[in-house]
């Protein structure tokens, strides 16, 4: 998409920092920040890439950063905590990178409402532990939520384990304190279960990658904990069974909580580097997680959809082995520090699994590409791996040419399943070639010009997501 270019910035770097200073005090600017603040997870701005961090304290903080920017013409990165997987945060020439990483107040817990006010740098995994002994949890739980912002899942929509069963990020958040390009302050949704004044801008903003406002707070919905949790772990012979197992439990009343699948060449990764020992043959394993009450009900319906499709169902008793198994999970693979590897994420409909399996390892064969996939099973959606040995001929910095071309398939496969170029990592700059595969150019104009109507000067995270 042709954005429109933002204004040239009014300030050199230096004065712009000086002016920051005045609005939200000495030590929340640097000019000189630290390699961290230059990108995320995968996505670096390139080498001598010149920006301005800022780090507010509060909601009137990150007004003054908008005002200000808006003023100078300048572009503002927001971040969370840097742990986005493409490229949404990583700075561009000249911006304010403007981390929340201080508005980490949860300014409420109400547990007959059951809603918590919760502030945008608040680290996921802090909320659910500050609910736990009030027997409430925050059920989006990104692999990362032990790293990653509210604000952050909110600006991505994250998705995570308990997804299948307690829905991604939007299925939690009722309401909004955001801030708008030119640092007027919006509040959006309610505080009530329901509600239907007017656009939902609350869901707008939600996924919208930091391109429409900068989110400082959201009112989210906490569920009760559940009573119990058991671990099962699912062997099948292959991932096309697995898939096959998922279909089961779909036809099946039992919805468990989590449902992970890793595959063989993920398994083996696994242990490689942590030591466990997962991997058997080059079975697949659907990691299973059940919730609340009738436990044993629910493990009676399992086992009636899992065992007649082919697999073989270990329950884990032992509390500290199942939650060392959902660690194993969550770390996942080792760094693939012996060879170029590219990480994908894309969904389809969970009936297309065993599709998009195929197609994974007929495209891996085709190119010479090592394939894996560790998947959120339970919803579709897939971070398949795809990696080459170095090679002497490689170009600095650049993946070799039939990794690019492994991925461009598997991308495309999955569209034509259904589904989608991005399950829960956002488009940021690292999936931007594939957004017309996806959008029709009436959807991609329409965008533009909601983007034009919130941030007329385009100076929120240009370049990124639209
Ligand atoms: C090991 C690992 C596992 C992961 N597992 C998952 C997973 O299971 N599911 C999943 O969905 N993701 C996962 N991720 C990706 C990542 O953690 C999520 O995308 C997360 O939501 C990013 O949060 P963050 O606070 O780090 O945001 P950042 O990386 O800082 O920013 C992400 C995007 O959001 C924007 N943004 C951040 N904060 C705000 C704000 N307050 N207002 C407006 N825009 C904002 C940024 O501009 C950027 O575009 C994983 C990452 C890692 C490293």
């Amino acid at each position: 998409m042709s954005t429109t270019a933002p204004p040239h910035p009014v300030l050199s770097l230096t004065d712009l920092a000086a002016r920051l200073r005045e609005e939200i005090g000495e030590d929340a600017v640097s000019e000189a920040p630290a390699r961290q603040y230059a990108g995320d997870w995968v996505v670096r701005a390139p080498e001598g890439t010149d920006f301005v961090l800022a780090l507010p304290r509060d909601t009137a903080g990150v007004q003054a950063v908008l005002r200000l920017a808006h003023d100078t013409r300048t572009p503002v990165v927001p971040r969370g905590a840097g742990s986005g997987l493409s490229g949404g945060a990583a700075p561009t020439e000249g911006a304010i990178v403007l981390s929340l990483e201080r508005l980490t107040r949860i300014r409420e817990i109400d547990l007959l409402d059951e809603v918590a006010v919760v502030e945008a740098g608040v680290i996921t995994a802090d909320l659910s532990a500050a609910l736990a002994p009030h027997g409430a949890f925050y059920a989006p739980d990104p692999a990362s939520v032990r790293l990653s912002t509210i604000g952050g899942n909110v600006a991505t929509n994250a998705g995570g384990l308990h997804c299948a069963k307690y829905g991604v990020t939007r299925e939690s958040v009722l309401g909004l304190e955001a801030v708008l390009a030119d640092g007027t302050l919006l509040r959006t949704g309610h505080r009530s279960i329901k509600g239907v004044t007017g656009l939902d801008l609350t869901q707008l903003l939600i996924g919208s990658e930091g391109t429409l406002a900068v989110i400082t707070a959201a009112t989210v919905r906490i569920r009760p904990l559940p009573v119990t949790r058991r671990t099962l772990l699912a062997r099948f012979a292959s991932t096309a069974a697995a898939a096959e197992g998922v279909n089961a439990i779909s036809r099946s009343p039992v919805r468990p909580a989590a449902t992970e699948l890793l595959d063989g060449t993920t398994l083996a990764d696994i242990d490689a580097h942590s030591g466990s020992s997962l991997a058997e043959r080059d079975s697949t394993i659907l990691l299973l997680e059940l919730d609340g009450y009738g436990l044993d009900e629910q493990t009676a319906d399992l086992l009636a959809a899992l065992e007649p499709a082919g697999a073989a169902v270990r329950l884990i008793e032992d509390e500290d082995e199942a939650e060392h198994l959902w660690e194993l999970r969550r770390s996942g693979r080792g760094t693939g520090a012996d060879g170029h590897r590219l990480g994908e994420d894309i969904a389809v409909p969970k009936s297309q699994l065993g599709a998009i399996f195929a197609a994974l390892t007929e495209i891996g064969e085709r190119y010479g590409v090592t394939t894996s996939a560790i998947a959120h099973a339970g919803d579709g959606n897939l971070h398949p791996a795809l990696s080459v040995p170095f090679g002497e001929d490689d170009a600095a910095g650049e993946l070799p040419a039939p990794l690019l071309a492994a991925a461009d398939e598997l991308v495309r496969a999955a569209v034509e399943l259904g589904g989608t170029i991005s399950g829960e990592h956002g488009i940021g700059t690292a999936k931007q070639r594939w957004l017309d595969l996806e959008l029709s150019p009436a959807s991609r104009a329409l965008q533009r010009r909601l983007k034009t109507a919130f941030d007329p000067l385009h100076l929120l995270n240009p370049g990124k997501a639209l």
